[in-house]
């Protein structure tokens, strides 16, 4: 069979991935010159890495993990100590630890929880013990129900006082989402405690070694041009063209560079484009169908990646850490967590801005002045001071639209990668699956959509009655388990 995939996010790459696995053809078409989405990385003219966004990965992720084993590259996870760093607001440049001692979950939170005393007074840890017992008990269903209440309506509801969602949750809700948690729906929140409760190594942070286009992208791309299959860069999808009946014909790619349009046609085809280029791209004679108008109701967040290069080392600590400030989520020294961006003599800070709504409009120059003047609480001792640090380069990369706002009541409008149209399928972080905007959630949304087609009875009904010179190119191998 082949398959027409737009995106080379990793849900597309992961569903080509999983399609030769399975017997078959991918052809994935990307619209942009680069690989991998919002995980896309750039070299400047130094030769510098630079990315869409700080990309941290935890135990907790089985699909990614086993991808990753699969093409042999699991040794490009540089493994971090198991513990959770967060700045504190009223004491500049005091670090505040959650570590995790290896022992069976969830003991292992709950010691780290116990131990910590900076964030969290007794009364409030055991309120959020209590609270957290029905998320525990009656587990994922639960946690799905609470999706009509934000983080913060939830913590009320438990009788659990404001300070800690302005103490914890706030850190972990611009880091899961890019939101505050009086806007993040209290779902996300409990989904990823759940995860950390319930595995010994799912809080566990690891870096990749390098740019995730070099380092995870193109090993993806390198298996599945092996396997028979192909990806190209810079093919825009301009239409889904459509039979009479309503299926697809044939996907139209925009020309660039003053080259012709041209149609790709396949026995079945897949958008891994972001819900805002779908919503865009949906053929009009689809928007009367349910499935295609619940996507009106998810739209992505914007959120900025910050790279400051400095001229001396800020800090020795390897690990990803959550500023709790108001205008920086996670950052991390990438001269000492990820080794092709190693620096022995000077950092070079990575920083995700968000919520980043009243900032996405503002100038570089504006964003750096503000995240200086936040660098000074972070690092007090190299900023403010007589002889501050200075600032060498920087690089300021905007994404207006990144993955699913994860406001309430989003879980309902978050579409089945199978669709109406038999043979047209969705994947992407957005589409539903357990483990909501992330890394994890794409490649997984990528097998899930992979498994879909195999298990098609329409699309093998076609194929029997075809004689599709590619199914024989490989021999199939059973579906990867979910
Ligand atoms: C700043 C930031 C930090 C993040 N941090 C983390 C983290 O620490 N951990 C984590 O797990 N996740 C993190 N994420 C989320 C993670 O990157 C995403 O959930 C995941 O990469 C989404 O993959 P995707 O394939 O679903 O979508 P995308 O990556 O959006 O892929 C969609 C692809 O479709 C292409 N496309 C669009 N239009 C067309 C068209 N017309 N024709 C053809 N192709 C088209 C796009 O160019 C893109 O390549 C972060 C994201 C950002 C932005």
């Amino acid at each position: 069979m082949r398959v027409a995939i737009a995106g080379a996010g990793l849900a597309g790459l992961s569903c080509a991935k999983y399609l030769i696995d399975a017997g078959h053809t991918p052809i994935v078409l990307e619209s942009r010159d680069v690989l991998g989405g919002l995980v896309a990385a750039w070299k400047d003219e130094d030769g510098d890495w630079y990315e869409t966004g700080l990309h941290a990965f935890f135990g907790a992720y089985p699909n990614m993990l086993q991808l990753m084993a699969e093409l042999g590259i699991e040794d490009r996870l540089q493994w971090k100590q198991h513990t959770l760093i967060f700045n504190q607001p009223d004491k500049p440049g005091v670090l505040s630890r959650f570590d995790v001692p290896d022992i069976p979950a969830p003991f292992n939170v709950i010691v780290s929880i116990l131990r910590n005393n900076d964030m969290l007074t007794w009364e409030q840890k055991v309120r959020f013990a209590i609270g957290l017992t029905p998320a525990i008990v009656r587990g994922q269903k639960y946690v799905e129900e609470m999706d009509k209440y934000s983080m913060d309506e939830w913590l009320r509801r438990q009788g659990i006082d404001e300070k800690v969602s302005t103490d914890v949750f706030i850190a972990a809700s611009k880091a899961l989402t890019f939101i505050n948690p009086d806007e993040v729906s209290s779902t996300i929140l409990l989904t990823a405690l759940n995860r950390f409760l319930q595995e010994r190594y799912g809080s566990k942070i690891a870096f990749l070694d390098g740019s995730p286009t070099e380092r995870l992208c193109q090993p993806i791309v390198d298996y599945i041009t092996a396997g028979g299959g192909e990806v190209h860069l810079k093919k825009p999808l301009k239409e889904i063209q459509l039979h009479e009946d309503g299926t697809v014909k044939g996907f139209l790619m925009r020309g660039l560079d003053g080259a012709a349009d041209e149609v790709i046609t396949a026995d079945a085809y897949v958008s891994a484009m972001s819900v805002d280029v779908m919503k865009v791209l949906t053929p009009s004679s689809w928007k009367t169908m349910a499935f295609f108008q619940k996507l009106d109701g998810l739209e992505g967040v914007p959120v900025i990646n910050l790279h400051l290069w400095f001229d001396r080392k800020l800090t020795d600590i390897d690990q990803l850490l959550f500023s709790r400030s108001e205008l920086l989520s996670v950052y991390a020294d990438m001269s000492v967590t990820c080794k092709e961006y190693a620096d022995p003599d000077r950092s070079m800070l990575e920083l995700v801005l968000a919520p980043a709504k009243d900032w996405i409009d503002k100038s570089d120059d504006e964003i750096i002045a503000a995240t200086m003047k936040d660098l000074e609480r972070l690092f007090p001792q190299h900023f403010g001071t007589d002889n501050p640090a200075k600032l060498r380069k920087f690089k300021v990369v905007k994404t207006p639209r990144s993955v699913y706002t994860a406001t309430p009541g989003r879980q309902a409008y978050r579409p089945d990668q199978v669709t109406p149209v038999p043979n047209f399928f969705l994947s992407g972080s957005y589409t539903m699956q357990r483990y909501l905007g992330s890394m994890e959630g794409a490649v997984l949304s990528g097998k899930l959509t992979a498994q879909a087609l195999v298990n098609s009875q329409w699309l093998s009904d076609l194929s029997h009655s075809t004689n599709d010179s590619a199914s024989t190119r490989h021999q199939p191998q059973p579906m990867a388990k979910i």
